[in-house]
């Protein structure tokens, strides 16, 4: 509290002057001759974006993945802005993202035979694939759910009994005039069985999901606990980039894992792209 008191104490003298350097900007007929910077998104995305980016490529030093901000702009005000700009024995990136620039600049894809073998001998049979979709209203619909809460109202999940064997599929879409929870709970406790490996992508959201559900619906707490030591995050192989190709451009995000994979079942294809629209849909 005493902190604050000193910070606000040395800002509120220089509060007019700013005042009046904001009207100036506003009302001066030029534009401010001001580059890009970590101040375009910070405190928040600033709207002028479109604008004032525009000589910044869709694929840039700003998309290496967990590349620190100020790194980014390091590169840019030194003048590189595409991947094959920048001199790899100068500049300070850790080994992944040495792979990213280099899969870019060279066209190649990174596989680690030995990361990956590892990772699905350690899956066990049956390997159920699971996804949710969540609501997120701003006024609660149900009791014992708070404003913007991600309510699960729908899942999707395959079945594979043995290597090779036939896929299952399962389903559950909520009846949006009732809280969708109650029977997405017992329907999947059912369909999950009771052994076996659920593979998600990205498993805290999952993970998180299901806790919610156990803070709310506690006489399901054992069973959900069940599903929960059962998840595996297929997310990982492509997090570690044990396997990586040009075109994910530096994400692990499923929306650029998948098309470079299988670019037959690209998001473009889908009606629903993605979980935003099947929620609205909902
Ligand atoms: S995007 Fe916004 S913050 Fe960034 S330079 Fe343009 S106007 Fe300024």
């Amino acid at each position: 509290m005493n902190n604050l008191k000193i910070k606000q104490k040395t800002f509120l003298p220089r509060i007019p002057n700013e005042v009046r350097r904001l009207k100036n900007v506003i009302e001066s007929p030029e534009t401010p001759q001001i580059d890009i910077g970590p101040h375009c998104s910070d405190p928040y995305d600033c709207d002028f974006k479109g604008t004032c980016w525009k000589h910044i490529p869709q694929y840039s030093v700003f998309n290496i993945s967990r590349l620190n901000k100020d790194k980014k702009f390091d590169l840019y005000n030194q003048g590189v802005v595409t991947l094959d700009q920048i001199d790899l024995g100068q500049t300070d990136l850790n080994p992944n993202q040495v792979l990213q620039v280099q899969s870019e600049v060279n066209g190649t894809t990174h596989i680690d035979i030995e990361e990956i073998r590892n990772f699905t001998n350690g899956l066990n049979y049956p390997l159920y694939f699971l996804d949710f979709e969540t609501i997120g209203p701003a006024v609660p619909k149900y009791d014992g759910s708070r404003p913007y809460q991600q309510l699960v109202f729908q899942y999707s999940l395959h079945i594979q009994k043995i290597s090779n064997s036939e896929i299952i599929h399962r389903e559950y879409l909520a009846d949006p005039s009732q809280d969708p929870r109650p029977n997405f709970i017992e329907q999947l406790i059912q369909d999950c069985g009771t052994s076996g490996d659920i593979i998600v992508y990205n498993i805290g959201f999952e993970r998180g999901k299901l806790n919610d559900l156990i803070e709310v619906f506690p006489e399901y707490s054992k069973e959900l606990r069940g599903i929960i030591n059962r998840l595996k995050d297929l997310m990982i192989p492509f997090q570690q980039k044990w396997y990586y190709t040009p075109e994910m451009r530096g994400s692990y995000s499923i929306k650029y894992v998948l098309p470079a994979l299988v670019p037959e079942l690209s998001y473009d294809g889908l009606p629903i792209k993605e979980g935003a629209t099947a929620s609205n849909t909902f």
